[in-house]
């Protein structure tokens, strides 16, 4: 996470052409023509849940509003959507001299400005946890709640 009042380096990521970044004037950043999404959120990774109730407690996390979790190269995340309580009204960083480390070390040069990345799974609401567990872990000796799948269509 790294919004700035200070310009950082020029990016250095391969451009989509589709979405081309803005031409910076000598002087400004990147951060200048964001809305700050790296300053939005907060994710760390968990262990993998394999039980029934490994994955009521993320369906509880998730009740919480503004909780997620997702999935990259089977590693799993869970991902806060809520805004730093020193990013100003105009987007740029209120505490910049002393903005913590990993701040710091968060670059332009990849970071998720024109990002379009979809993440092997996404969990938005606790509705799609109790989905996915009927279907990967569904409980003991009962079927799963889902319906079962219908007969081919046949012709007569
Ligand atoms: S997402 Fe990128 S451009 Fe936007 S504030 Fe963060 S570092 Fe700057
Ligand atoms: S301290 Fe907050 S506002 Fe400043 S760069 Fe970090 S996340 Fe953004």
């Amino acid at each position: 996470m790294g919004k700035s009042t200070a310009p950082k380096a020029a990016p250095e990521k391969p451009v989509d052409p589709r979405f081309p970044r803005p031409v910076l004037l000598p002087g400004q950043s990147l951060c200048d023509h964001c809305t700050a999404k790296c300053c939005k959120y907060f994710a760390w990774p968990i262990e993998r849940p394999t039980k029934r109730d490994d994955f009521d407690y993320m369906r509880w996390a998730m009740l919480h509003s503004q909780t997620t979790f997702f999935v990259e190269d089977n590693d799993w995340y869970v991902l806060v959507h809520t805004t730093c309580k020193h990013l100003r009204p105009d987007n740029l960083c209120g505490i910049y001299e002393t903005r913590p480390e990993i701040c710091r070390s968060y670059s332009t040069n990849d970071c998720e400005f024109d990002s379009h990345y979809v993440y092997e799974k996404y969990f938005e609401t606790p509705e799609q946890v109790v989905d996915y567990v009927e279907v990967v872990a569904p409980p003991k000796g009962r079927k799963s709640i889902r319906s079962p799948k219908p007969p081919l269509f046949q012709f007569v």
